[in-house]
């Protein structure tokens, strides 16, 4: 049944390391090969082979109304029509500053670039060109993207600085990035009896890069006290959460406020985008009003901006579909779980919003470490099997899942009856 994505991934590698742009994409992490994909059709994917799947990654969390949705396809071609990019402002790009600035009241301005990566990447240098600190820090398992700083794994412990997680990054750099625990207030304490010099707490609020793992609420605002107290700013990378986990993102759903927003996926509806967000007197630190130096030469390309435009509109104009989506995606989990315990398995899960996690674990992981606990076994089996039914799931326990606006709660149902075969038989 895989036959000609089984080709096509092995002629692939021989061009494309790992045949793949981008490493997850390969399957590594339940032992498989990946479908290539033909094309998508509203809430399902075709791959080259001819079968059919219910997306559950939507392009890792952009196309939150699913493949092909018609609004969004007309504005890309019609945009698409007055060409392609300008390196030069367009209206468009004011409009989508505005669609995001409006949800906030802290926020006062945008700056789009390219891909997430890039703007947490800017987000940082902001914050350090804005507070004069060099140091920063992150929590374990999250995920910032692929740029140097944050490629980092815990060192000789946690709550200290770490060690490169990849070949290619100095350790001088990564001198400056503390790694810590995510919900582990104490540990976060000793990162600033550890350094006196930092400039930002990066955190996904909703972690979605180790599973779906929300942080606790008084651990969000220690983080936002320490900040307070030690002159650093907090940065909420929302570029999966936003649009995502709430019409605000994960910043709407917990008691704290971050000083920067970074922002990717939904916000370009499946185009290439990011951005960073702040209020006026820090964004006023950034070229060419301030010294802090950013630039992209396809920054806020307008056919992305259309596609996020939009999206956005779409979105702000049904705010009850994140009722509806969550709704659906405690259906789906719950389902799982029943499937799992009359079998005898451990399931633990967790929704926010769009956004599902599930985790072959005795107990509810908290963190990085205790993802490191799951049945991985297991779980490559029920992603391959579920595969094999036609559902389309995240390959790794470390990611998350979403619903899209167009999966009905028949397609859901389907999906449980599938997992309740397969469940059965996972032992
Ligand atoms: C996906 C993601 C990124 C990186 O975005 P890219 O567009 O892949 O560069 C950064 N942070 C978080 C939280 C993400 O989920």
């Amino acid at each position: 049944m895989f036959e000609k994505s089984l080709n096509a991934y092995n002629e692939a590698k021989e061009v494309i390391p790992g045949g793949v742009d981008s490493p997850v994409r390969a399957f590594k992490g339940v032992l498989g090969t990946p479908p290539f994909i033909d094309r998508g059709e509203g809430a399902y994917l075709f791959d080259i082979d001819g079968n059919k799947y219910l997306d559950f990654v939507q392009s890792w969390g952009p196309l939150i109304f699913g493949h092909c949705d018609k609004d969004i396809e007309e504005a890309v071609i019609e945009t698409c029509k007055k060409g392609l990019s300008f390196g030069a402002p367009t209206l468009l790009e004011t409009s989508l500053a505005h669609e995001i600035t409006d949800m906030y009241d802290y926020i006062d301005k945008v700056r789009f670039v390219s891909s997430g990566t890039e703007a947490v990447m800017s987000a940082i240098r902001l914050a350090r060109g804005v507070t004069g600190k060099d140091d920063i820090l992150k929590f374990e398992g999250c995920y910032h993207g692929h740029s140097d700083s944050l490629l980092v794994q815990a060192g000789s412990g946690l709550a200290t600085f770490g060690s490169p997680s990849s070949p290619g990054v100095p350790a001088d750099l990564i001198k400056h990035t503390l790694l810590s625990e995510y919900n582990n207030i104490e540990d976060l304490k000793k990162c600033f009896e550890n350094s006196s010099d930092i400039s930002c707490i990066i955190i996904e609020p909703i972690a979605g890069n180790m599973g779906l793992i929300p942080a606790e609420q008084d651990f969000l605002k220690a983080c936002r006290d320490l900040c307070d107290e030690h002159g650093a700013l907090l940065i909420f990378d929302e570029v999966m959460t936003g649009f995502r986990a709430s019409l605000t993102g994960a910043s709407g759903t917990v008691d704290t406020k971050a000083d920067i927003i970074t922002f990717g996926k939904v916000i370009g509806a499946g185009m290439p985008v990011g951005a960073f967000a702040s209020s006026a007197s820090i964004m006023n630190h950034l070229s060419p009003d301030g010294t802090v130096y950013q630039a992209g030469t396809l920054s806020g390309n307008p056919v992305a901006m259309s596609a996020g435009l939009v999206s956005l509109k779409k979105l702000k104009a049904n705010p009850e579909v994140y009722v509806s989506l969550n709704a659906k995606a405690v259906k789906l989990t719950n389902g799982f779980k029943k499937a799992a315990s009359e079998n005898g398995i451990s399931l633990q899960v967790n929704t926010r919003g769009s956004m599902f996690g599930f985790f072959f674990c005795e107990n509810e992981p908290k963190n990085f470490k205790d993802v490191g606990l799951c049945n991985f076994d297991y779980f490559a089996k029920f992603h391959n099997e579920m595969l094999k039914k036609g559902f389309y799931f995240a390959c790794s326990q470390y990611e998350a899942g979403f619903i899209s606006t167009v999966m009905t709660d028949d397609m859901v149902n389907e999906c449980i009856e599938a997992a309740q075969e397969v469940l059965a038989k996972l032992k």
